[in-house]
């Protein structure tokens, strides 16, 4: 291109002129445009150096005009080449933060680029006639809230509960604080208008959302809040904030669940949604007052793809018990149960049991407290304790609907445990949860319910128990012999296993040596001999012996065949399991 340029022959043409002005014309827009998208991209992603690589597009662009005046055209080529360069950096840090589905480069990048591409025009024309319409009505309470903090900052937060219409239209940005209804709660998509309340909200959701975390506590102290996260099960330090701004936050949260924000002496809850990436997370907010102001729990449920909608086979279990439960689960009536202390996955299990339950064929139900996931075709009914709707009131009327598959969210009293029981013993299959250590503890926990042996030898088909491990980190974990205990449990001899990991902590996993959880199971199947046991006043050790005897085998033995096969520790196993 230079060559044709100084090529006196071809200067004769006037379109060489033309074409060099063409050329100066697009890579001036690509400077632009390019700084532009880093800098709304970097700071919505929170990429962390966004300001240099922006700066260094800019300079792109200075050193095109600068180097075509002194230079001449090879300045063109020459910044165009550094602003690509400089772009793929970017690109490259961006790719790192969002998901697969998103990245620009590797393969499918060009189709995502296109996506990207249609959404930002679509959410360009949206904006348009958003501000064409008459501000939409708001309830008085998040009008005077969200008016007392843009007073700070004039632009401030755009708020938009009527338009924005379904979580679809909305689904695609980076980050979007949703009504519980799913309409759009808090324009997020400008960082330089939002109020600081609003940002410092977005950010905290954003990083927990980021690192995997279930729970976001925020806790006030003297001078300032503490943030921490529940990250595979374990709370995490993250940061602190200032007591002032911590406020802020906690009113801003209140406002997005529909809490009253004046009330700051009783507890509350509330409900609310984000999307970050294209992934939905329901928000299950509680409020409590403390000496030092409110505390705010959030529970982060991701509501959209994951485990519910997979099915059971991504939960972790061993392929026997796989087959086994699946047998199981497509009978016409019966009871399963699954077990285990609270935050053990229990609930997660039972909705991927119930997507292998073809929904257009059954009339399915569940009654749950709360509702923790949507699903298509099923009747999903809450518990209100407040409004004496308990599980056995639900149950019992639901029983007319003419139900085959019911999801009873939690047995806690013997009320209800008999009516899901009989339900079990009269034509429906039966899915349930319940507060006990293992398979064969559920059984003695239902004869201390004071439910009648016999209901239980009959009704109950299968137990599942099951605690959630935390996986090792890929990144860092180490080898290490086996230990002589872990042979001589498997019945192995010396040798024969080579080596283990353990964990041992790197930046990937926040120095805890694991990242991610898995399921681990006991699968306890009802049979005669069980069945027997259960009417003659059983003994535990007993109980056991029947189960494995029918082929369980214990929490501990499914985690330590996870331990040998490298994808957790033995510390680990042994931690959820004692
Ligand atoms: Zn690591």
């Amino acid at each position: 291109m230079i060559a044709a340029i100084d090529n006196p022959s071809f200067q004769a043409f006037p379109w060489v002129g033309l074409a060099l002005w063409a050329a100066f014309a697009v890579t001036a827009f690509v400077c632009a445009s390019a700084t532009r998208w880093v800098h709304s991209t970097g700071q919505l992603l929170e990429i962390p150096g966004t300001e240099r690589w922006a700066l260094i597009l800019t300079a792109c662009g200075v050193a095109l005009l600068g180097g075509f005046a002194a230079a001449g055209p090879v300045a063109i080529p020459v910044a165009l080449l550094a602003a690509l360069v400089a772009l793929v950096g970017f690109v490259k840090k961006r790719d790192a933060v969002v998901p697969e589905t998103r990245r620009f480069l590797g393969r499918g990048g060009s189709a995502n680029i296109a996506a990207e591409v249609r959404t930002a025009f679509k959410r360009s024309e949206e904006r348009t006639r958003a501000t064409k319409q008459p501000a939409p009505s708001l309830t008085d309470r998040a009008k005077s809230l969200l008016g007392a903090m843009s007073k700070r900052r004039e632009k401030a937060v755009a708020v938009d509960a009527g338009s924005g219409g379904s979580a679809d239209a909305v689904d695609a940005g980076a980050f979007m604080f949703l009504k519980k209804d799913g309409t759009h709660a808090i324009d997020t998509d400008d960082p330089e208008a939002m109020s600081e309340n609003v940002r410092n909200s977005r950010k905290m959701l954003m990083a927990a959302m980021r690192a995997e975390a279930t729970d976001i506590h925020f806790e006030p102290q003297e001078q300032q809040y503490f943030i921490r996260f529940r990250i595979d099960g374990v709370l995490q330090d993250i940061g602190k904030m200032p007591i002032g701004e911590g406020k802020g936050v906690v009113s801003t949260l209140k406002v997005l669940s529909d809490m009253n924000i004046a009330e700051r002496r009783r507890p509350q809850d509330g409900t609310f949604a984000a999307t970050l990436d294209g992934a939905k997370f329901d928000i299950r907010a509680a409020s409590t007052p403390t000496s030092y102001g409110e505390k705010m729990v959030l529970r982060l449920l991701q509501s959209s793809g994951g485990v519910m909608k997979s099915g059971l086979d991504k939960i972790g279990l061993r392929p026997q018990v796989l087959k086994r439960l699946n047998e199981i689960i497509h009978k016409p009536y019966g009871m399963f149960l699954v077990v285990g202390p609270t935050g053990s996955g229990k609930t997660t299990t039972v909705y991927a049991s119930l997507s292998e339950i073809d929904a257009h064929k059954h009339n399915i139900t569940t009654i749950e407290d709360p509702v923790e996931y949507r699903l298509e075709n099923i009747t999903q009914i809450a518990v209100n304790t407040q409004a004496e709707v308990s599980f056995a009131n639900i149950l019992r009327s639901v029983l007319r609907q003419d139900p085959d598959v019911l999801l009873v969210g939690e047995i806690r009293d013997k009320e209800t445990a008999e009516i899901a029981c009989q339900a079990a013993l009269t034509g429906h299959f039966v899915f349930s949860t319940l507060h006990a250590n293992d398979t064969v503890a559920t059984i003695t926990r239902l004869l201390d319910l004071g439910l009648d042996p016999t209901l239980i030898q009959t009704a109950v088909t299968a137990v599942l128990g099951q605690r959630l491990a935390r996986k090792l980190c890929e990144k860092c974990k180490q080898k290490c012999a086996p230990p002589p205990g872990l042979l001589k449990k498997f019945k192995l001899r010396d040798g024969e296993i080579d080596h283990i990991y353990r964990e041992k902590g790197c930046e990937h996993c926040r120095g805890t040596g694991f990242k991610g959880r898995m399921g681990i199971h006991e699968l306890l199947v009802m049979n005669d001999g069980i069945r027997d046991l259960i009417t003659s006043q059983p003994v535990v050790g007993d109980l056991k012996k029947a189960a494995i005897a029918n082929g369980t085998q214990t929490l501990q033995i499914d985690g330590l065949m996870k331990v040998i096969k490298g994808q957790t520790s033995v510390s680990e196993i042994l931690r959820v399991t004692t």
